[in-house]
């Protein structure tokens, strides 16, 4: 059994939310890592850039 670094109470090592105070215990999961948002966040500037240059730029 592992402890909730939140309410050092016994917890489910494969839960990723603790029952008891309800946190999240795995903070490192993919869909929030800042690099993914990173490269979101420029995608969707070059998308927004290449639809500027084809609107302005005949
Ligand atoms: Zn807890």
């Amino acid at each position: 059994m592992e402890s909730c670094p939140y309410c050092k109470k016994e917890i489910d090592s494969l839960i990723s939310i603790c029952p008891h105070c309800q946190k999240s215990l795995k903070p490192d999961y993919p869909g929030m890592n800042p690099k993914w948002f990173l490269g979101i966040w420029i995608f969707f500037l070059a998308l927004v850039a290449v639809m500027l240059i084809s609107m302005f730029g005949r």
